[in-house]
């Protein structure tokens, strides 16, 4: 069944639409790119002329015809058409023939965005110096949070260079929520005020009556409870140097954990992050950085699936339990960096839901959707409705998704915080991605200048459109956030826009997944991972003179650097990746692979160590290969081209 047979009805409407949003491979729309950058050009010009036109002229036209501006102009020229042919040597992400990371094309609404608000410079960090876009940068962060599920009147969110920083602001703060029990309970003492709180079995106790393992275990609606309750029992300036004196932002570590063995006769517990095994790199960078350390890394194991095994991690909530070791956070993956993986996130919730009620510990619950946030877009129909596994199944024309995954996707809404990156799977420019607060209250505790205020309300308020307040970058481009504002509005996030896109990239992998697990590459073998739960294909070449771990390894290692742009000298017909999957990290997933290549045991594979296994990687971010025109035929082409490369690399 293909899609047009069982066409949704916006679907031929969104087929033809997905033709007009892009370049194209072949600059197909390279007039209508053309005719909207010349537009934002000549109406940047309007603007200028028109501004205090009673201003006169600063450079004349006598000017232009001195040798110093000639020779300005030819330099301009010169060493604009130098770089013009040195980018040519990058990387052709916008061909059907890119099939390696996670890079894209662009729409052409993210372009002509980016490029016309670039003349006018807006920069994020304040509203004075972005009237306009720091407006859209708060609309396009309330859409993104709508596509996930939160409640726009009390979320909050808002746009980074990438999915790095989103990630640090997201454990930054959940830090800050975390150690908010304690700081509010020193600062109570000081101000001998009594406070009660909610503990997550749901009965509530006095805060000065808590143990330091109760007060790192408070559910952060309950712990902003608490800091609201804090700054109504006293004048704003007594509890502002009451926090001041117990909260680790102001105390740091090095004296924090001092001062509450002084306290509570206790050290400061060293509390774990526990973090999904596939989980992208910046997460070790962030917890370093936050000085958490990355010793208290927690990894739980994935299963078959590369998914975040629930149970495991049920599991490691209860031995850190009885061990009395407070968890902060638990970070899983919406979309891997390898293999787009979907964790459970419905089940995540459930485990922690359990934690509350049997062990009477809870944790912050973060959804790192970097990669696979924006196919939310594909579970809302157009009327705002959620759409069904079937209904998105009958306009995708193949398998995917499944019911788990809608599930996990709906789950986002119930995330304490996600991080979502447009200029990933919004095919839209660099730099781009997104931070998500389920509670906006949360980000007072990270704002500086001053460094406690007392709670702000309401949507409107002036101070949301003062960004730096509340985000770790200062100065940032107001065009990115223009970029993305102009991109939702030409592709919605629902089923006629984003959820189209992502639909057909989705079923593109799938074409490409089936035409790899039937390929007769005798006497070659193609050894597959289960199939993506996104748009991200593994796979490894097998051939039955290669006995050994070692020999597999470094025969893919060839078919890799003959279909990569590493190569000296030679062009790849097609471009792929590759990545390594390791002992401990991949445990849970590798039996099923190293079975099916029958050359070594998992003992043999754990202790080739760092080597690991290596496993080309196929992205296909190409939104035209699940409807593929009359040519070329990318899947066929593919394939060829991989045979090519396995008879050479053997010879
Ligand atoms: C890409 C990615 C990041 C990091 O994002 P950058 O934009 O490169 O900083 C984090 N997490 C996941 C899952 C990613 O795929």
């Amino acid at each position: 069944m293909t899609a047009a047979d069982t066409p949704s009805p916006n679907s031929s409407e969104s087929h033809d639409a997905l033709r007009a949003w892009f370049l194209g491979p072949r600059a197909e729309n390279a007039d209508l790119l053309e005719r909207v950058i010349v537009e934002a050009l000549r109406d940047h010009v309007f603007w200028r002329r028109n501004y205090h036109p009673e201003d006169g002229f600063t450079i004349r036209e006598t000017d232009k015809r001195k040798p110093g501006y000639e020779n300005a102009v030819s330099t301009l020229t010169q060493e604009l058409m130098g770089l013009l042919a040195e980018l040519k040597r990058g990387v052709p992400f916008f061909s059907g023939r890119y099939r390696a990371h996670m890079l894209s094309e662009q729409t052409i609404a993210a372009q002509v965005g980016f490029f016309a608000t670039m003349l006018y410079n807006p920069n994020n960090v304040s509203v004075e110096a972005s009237p306009v876009t720091s407006r859209l940068e708060l609309e396009v962060a309330a859409q993104l949070a709508g596509m996930i599920g939160y409640d726009p009147a009390h979320s909050w969110g808002h746009l980074t260079s990438g999915g790095t920083v989103a990630n640090f602001e997201a454990l930054w703060i959940a830090r800050n929520v975390f150690y908010l029990p304690l700081a509010a309970a020193g600062a109570a003492r000081d101000l001998h005020v009594d406070l009660t709180v909610a503990l997550p079995d749901g009965t509530t106790a006095p805060l000065e009556s808590l143990s330091l393992q109760q007060l790192l275990n408070i559910r952060t609606t309950d712990s902003l409870e608490l800091w609201d309750a804090l700054w109504r029992s006293e004048s704003h300036e007594r509890v502002t140097l009451a926090l001041a004196n117990h909260s680790l932002s102001t105390v740091g570590y090095q004296d924090y954990g001092r001062r509450l063995a002084l306290d509570y006769g206790d050290p400061l517990p060293a509390s774990v992050i526990l973090v999904a095994s596939t989980a992208h790199y910046s997460w070790e960078k962030i917890i370093r950085a936050l000085g958490i350390g990355s010793n208290q890394i927690v990894r739980i194991p994935v299963d078959n699936h590369f998914r975040l095994d629930t149970a495991a991690l049920w599991d490691t909530v209860r031995s850190l339990s009885k061990r009395r070791v407070p968890i902060m956070a638990c970070i899983t993956v919406c979309g891997t960096t390898e293999e787009s993986a979907v964790d459970q996130l419905d089940e995540v919730l459930a485990v922690r839901a359990r934690a509350a009620t049997e062990l009477g510990v809870t944790f912050h619950v973060h959804s790192d959707a970097c990669f696979g946030g924006y196919a939310a877009a594909v579970t809302w129909s157009a009327d705002g409705n959620r759409r069904s596994a079937a209904d998105i199944r009958a306009s995708s024309g193949c398998d995917w998704p499944s019911e788990l995954w809608v599930r996990a996707m709906t789950a986002l809404g119930e995330a304490d915080s996600v991080t979502i990156d447009p200029h990933k799977l919004g095919y839209v420019p660099y730099p781009a991605g997104a931070f998500l607060l389920k509670e906006r209250r949360a980000r007072e505790l990270v704002a500086t200048d001053p460094p406690y205020l007392a709670p702000t309300a309401g949507l409107d308020s002036a101070e949301d459109l003062y960004l730096g307040r509340f985000i770790f970058e200062g100065s940032k481009p107001g065009a990115a956030a223009a970029a993305v504002w102009l991109s939702h509005k030409v592709l919605p996030l629902n089923e006629t826009g984003y959820g189209h896109l992502i639909e057909q990239t989705a079923a593109g992998a799938r074409r490409l997944y089936d035409g790899l697990y039937t390929a007769d590459l005798a006497p070659f073998r193609v050894v597959l991972l289960p199939r993506p739960d996104v748009n991200i294909i593994c796979y490894l070449v097998h051939h039955p003179s290669l006995t050994t771990l070692d020999a597999v390894n470094a025969f893919n290692e060839r078919i890799y650097s003959l279909m990569s742009l590493e190569v000296a000298g030679a062009t790849p017909e097609y471009i792929i990746s590759r990545t390594r999957f390791q002992t401990p990290m991949y445990d849970g997933a590798i039996a099923t692979l190293l079975h099916e290549l029958g050359v070594c045991t998992e003992d043999d594979w754990k202790r080739a160590g760092s080597d690991g296994l290596v496993v080309l990687r196929s992205t296909v971010m190409d939104p035209f290969l699940a409807a593929p025109p009359p040519a070329p035929d990318h899947i066929a082409g593919f394939i060829t081209a991989l045979r090519h490369a396995c008879d050479a690399a053997l010879g």
